[in-house]
């Protein structure tokens, strides 16, 4: 396979899957497509896409549920495609996994500068990390494999969280606000995205413990201390 960036394209409506995929391809990224559930899981083992674009509504099974089965496989960075703000909402109140959510009707120059961003945090050096790996109660992280264990057992998380709670990590003890954490972990230089933040904090607790990551109401977020 050459060294080229692949993404993968998830969307069934065929005029916006050619459209991305035309100014993907044109951007000089390699870009495959898939037009519902199934196939997009079954195009992301055998494309190993260095990220996906996933529309939320999808024949066979629905966006949530390919992001859940390509998660299990490999960690990816997703971008998703939401129908309205209000389903945006709704999937970031779930913790569905995504690395960011882009509302259509969308520009393509938008789509092309998310997805960047999210590529650069993913493909950010390991020169940050630590040597050897933290422990912090029942957790073990390991920053330079990028790597988490619970009680012993591997959580797996997706390059967002990990970043995430990699900054928390840093700054632990000390709280981060949204707008802080915003700029350090997703690269926006505005605050407009801020509930992303929460949704990832969600995601992170679910799957690390709730007592991990503090919310101060008005401020934001810290990791606590170990007990
Ligand atoms: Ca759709």
């Amino acid at each position: 396979m050459s060294n080229e960036t692949r993404v993968l394209v998830v969307e069934d409506e065929p005029t916006i899957a050619r459209a991305v995929a035309d100014r993907l391809a044109a951007e000089g990224f390699g870009v495959d497509v898939a037009g519902d559930g199934p196939s997009a899981v079954e195009r992301a083992r055998a494309y190993e896409p260095h990220l996906i674009v996933l529309d939320v509504m999808l024949p066979g099974f629905d966006g949530l549920e390919v992001c859940r089965r390509v998660q299990a496989e490999r960690p990816v960075p997703v971008l998703m495609l939401t129908a309205r703000d209000d389903e945006t909402d709704l999937l970031v109140g779930l913790g569905v996994g995504a690395d960011d959510y882009v509302t259509k009707p969308f520009s393509m120059r938008e789509l092309v500068a998310r997805i960047r961003a999210v590529l650069r945090r993913v493909e950010r050096p390991a020169m940050e990390a630590a040597d050897g790996a933290t422990r912090i109660g029942e957790l073990e992280i390991d920053q330079r494999a990028r790597r988490v264990r619970r009680d012993g057992r591997e959580v797996h998380l997706t390059p967002t969280e990990f970043d995430l709670l990699a900054c928390l990590l840093r700054n632990q003890g000390t709280v981060l606000t949204r707008a802080v954490l915003l700029e350090q972990v997703w690269d926006w230089a505005d605050a407009s995205g801020t509930r992303v933040v929460d949704s990832h904090v969600k995601a992170l607790r679910r799957k690390l413990g709730q007592e991990l990551i503090r919310t101060v109401h008005g401020v934001g977020y810290s990791l606590e201390a170990a007990p």
